[in-house]
C-alpha cells in the first residue's frame, strides 16, 4: 500500500492546490494537541459529489459547534472540492475536507483566527468488508468503549476527537478478529458502528436507533427517505443490544462503507436478507444518478 502522505496529485490548502507531497503543518498545531478538528467524508461519483452541500453544511456546522468560525464560504468550499477533484483527473473519490485550529498559539484558549483548511480526494475502494469472505456479511463485537454522552460533548459535531474512541473500539474488535465494532451508548442502549450508523429489519419494518447519542449520518438519512419511498416502514427506536441481535438482517450505512450487511454480532449469526440488497440497489443507483 502506498503511505497516504507519499502520493502523486494535490491538496488544496488554505486557498490553493499544493503538491501532494509537500503539505506539511507545524507540529505543535493546535488541532492536533488538543482536537480542535473538524472533517467530512465525502464520495464523488461519475464526476458529481452525492449531497456535496449537505456534507458541507454539517462541516460548517461541525466547525460552528467547536467554536471555529471557517474563513471561506460554503460556495467557496464546493468550488475548492470540484477543483481539487479536477486537478487530481479524479472521477470516482472518496473526499477528506478537514478545518483545524493552527499553531500560533498554545494552551486550551487558541488564536480564534488560526484556522486552517484543506480538502484532499483518492480513490478508496470499501471501507469495510468481511473477513470472512463475500457474502458473508460483517462481523461487529460489541465494544466496551461507549459512544460520549450528549451532555459531555455536541456528538453532532464530526469531530476528529471523538474519533480517539473509535480507534479504540476499532482495535478491539480487530484483535478478537471481527471487521468493526457494536458501540452502545451511555445507558447500554445500541448506537451505531465506528464509522456507519446501523439499521435492523423486524417482519419487514426497518428499525434505527434514534440520534441523540452519535452522527444522524448523510448516509443513514438517504436511506431512510429511500426506504419509505419504497413503502417500507422505518423507525428510529431505542433498542437494547438482546433485541438488536433478533433482527431478520442487518445492515451498517456511511459515506465510506455506502451499504454493507451485517452477518454476525459477537456469537449471533445475522441472516443476509432481502431489504438489504434492494436499499444496496437503490442507493448505487441514486448516487450515480445525472444532474
Ligand atoms: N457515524 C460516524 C461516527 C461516522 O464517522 C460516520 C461517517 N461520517 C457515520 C456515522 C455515517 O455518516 P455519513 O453517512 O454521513 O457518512
Amino acid at each position: 500500500m502506498i503511505p497516504i502522505d507519499d502520493r502523486d496529485g494535490f491538496i488544496w490548502m488554505d486557498g490553493t492546490l499544493h503538491p501532494w507531497r509537500a503539505v506539511s503543518i507545524h507540529v505543535l498545531t493546535h488541532g492536533m494537541h488538543y482536537g480542535g478538528c473538524v472533517f467530512e467524508g465525502e464520495r464523488a461519483y461519475d464526476g458529481r459529489v452525492f449531497k456535496l452541500r449537505e456534507h458541507t453544511k454539517r462541516l460548517f456546522r461541525s466547525a460552528d459547534l467547536l467554536g471555529m468560525q471557517v474563513p471561506y464560504t460554503m460556495d467557496e468550499i464546493d468550488a475548492a472540492t470540484a477543483e481539487t477533484l479536477a486537478a487530481n483527473k479524479l472521477t470516482d473519490a472518496y473526499i477528506r475536507p478537514v478545518i483545524w485550529r493552527g499553531s500560533k498559539k498554545m494552551g486550551l484558549a487558541p488564536d480564534p483566527a488560526d484556522i486552517r483548511v484543506a480538502i484532499a480526494c483518492w480513490s478508496w475502494g470499501k471501507y469495510l468488508q468481511p473477513k470472512d469472505g463475500p457474502g458473508t456479511g460483517l462481523s461487529l463485537k460489541t465494544s466496551r468503549w461507549r459512544r460520549m454522552d450528549p451532555q459531555s460533548f455536541p456528538v453532532e459535531a464530526k469531530a476528529a476527537g471523538v474519533y480517539a474512541v473509535g480507534i479504540l473500539a476499532q482495535a478491539e474488535a480487530a484483535q478478537a478478529g471481527f471487521d468493526d465494532a457494536l458501540m452502545l451508548d451511555l445507558q447500554g442502549n445500541v448506537a451505531e458502528a465506528t464509522v456507519a450508523n446501523l439499521f435492523a429489519v423486524f417482519d419487514g419494518v426497518l428499525k434505527t436507533p434514534k440520534p441523540g447519542g452519535f452522527l444522524n449520518g448523510i448516509t443513514r438519512q438517504t436511506v431512510i427517505a429511500l426506504a419509505r419511498d419504497k413503502g417500507i416502514t422505518v423507525e428510529e427506536c431505542v433498542m437494547t443490544p438482546a433485541e438488536f441481535v433478533k433482527a431478520d438482517e442487518m445492515f451498517l450505512t456511511g459515506t465510506a462503507a455506502e451499504i454493507e450487511s451485517i452477518g454476525r454480532i459477537d456469537d449471533h449469526k445475522i441472516p443476509l436478507g432481502p431489504m438489504t440488497k434492494q436499499l444496496q440497489e437503490a442507493y448505487s443507483a441514486l448516487v450515480r444518478r445525472k444532474g
